[in-house]
């Protein structure tokens, strides 16, 4: 049993990823398994070395350890390229010219992540079309999925903390991209192929990437690998029902630990709200791993409202 850390460095770490990064590690470390760092660095316009410095000193305070990494997104560019040259020998990517404005067209129905339903407006070019295109700006490439009625198009597991999911791809995101026209390979492709060479069996995230897990069972699939064990944890969000991100500064761990805010405290109160320690219990995460279950998650696994009480509970 392998889980993993996967923080992508584009802010310093906010409560949110703390809670994804506490359930994957107590996870792991209950059933004896082992822990990889992965830093997800692809987008170099989104990723900084030392903002990935800063995630990984807040993994150590925060008592969470890994046994292998951290690995590189960025250095692992020949990974992704031999994945995506398998899929292109198959037969099963096309290369798409779309720009932003045509995908997110009004009428386009959206993917519960946000992104467009693609319609398949590149499916049929011909190869003179792909030339004459390709001269004017690079295309992205994009995977084809199974019409609708294909089983094959049909993807079903059992999430860990949500239960049993279903998605039909053609309906729900159709053709997705497996690198963008600035030829940076997509995040579906990049973990796929990480998790599967990294031997992660289980993966856990916020519950925001939920509807990702079709697309890389799918890819998973057809790159000849087994898709892990998927666990998602609930939102935090502000008591508006916005969820936190990045840019809510006061609650990211470098404002915390600048107010003297002590690692057991941040650990106590998340754990407290998935049901994982008595409420009012502080302590090292350790402690947790031998009363960890599942099930306690997915009895709590509404969104955590950061309200004026969770807030008094952080910062005493
Ligand atoms: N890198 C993503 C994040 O920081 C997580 C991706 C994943 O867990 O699959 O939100």
């Amino acid at each position: 049993m392998r889980g993993r850390f996967a923080p992508t460095p584009s802010g310093r770490m906010h409560l949110g990823n703390v809670f994804a990064a506490l359930v994957a590690w107590l996870s792991a470390r209950a059933e004896g398994g082992e822990m990889v760092l992965r830093i997800e660095d692809l987008d170099p316009r989104a990723a900084s070395h030392e903002r990935a410095e800063l995630l990984i000193d807040d993994l150590r305070w925060l008592g969470l350890d890994w046994d292998e990494g951290p690995l590189w997104q960025s250095g692992r560019a020949a990974l992704y390229d031999e994945a995506i040259a398998r899929l292109d020998a198959a037969g099963l990517t096309y290369p798409c010219f779309c720009s932003r404005a045509e995908l997110h067209a009004a009428s386009a129905p959206h993917a519960s992540d946000g992104t467009p339903v693609y319609a398949g407006t590149c499916r049929g070019l011909s190869a003179e079309e792909v030339a004459r295109r390709s001269a004017v700006r690079p295309p992205a490439t994009r995977l084809r999925v199974p019409e609708v009625g294909d089983p094959a198009g049909t993807i079903e597991f059992s999430d860990l903390a949500y239960g049993p999911q279903r998605e039909v791809l053609a309906r729900e995101c159709g053709d997705f991209l497996v690198r963008r026209s600035d030829g940076v390979v997509a995040y579906q492709l990049a973990v796929v192929v990480d998790d599967a060479l990294m031997g992660v069996t289980q993966v856990v995230r916020g519950r925001d990437l939920l509807g990702s897990c079709a697309r890389q069972t799918y890819l998973a699939g057809l790159l000849g690998w087994e898709a892990p064990e998927y666990g998602h944890v609930p939102l935090l969000v502000a008591p508006d029902g916005r969820r936190l991100s990045k840019r809510d500064r006061d609650l990211d761990l470098g404002v915390l630990r600048e107010r003297g805010v002590r690692p057991e405290r941040v650990v106590g109160v998340l754990a407290g709200a998935l049901g994982l320690a008595e409420k009012g219990w502080e302590g090292p995460a350790a402690e947790l791993v031998g009363t960890f279950s599942w099930e306690r998650v997915a009895a709590h696994r509404d969104d955590v409202v950061c309200d004026a009480e969770f807030l008094a509970k952080l910062l005493g």
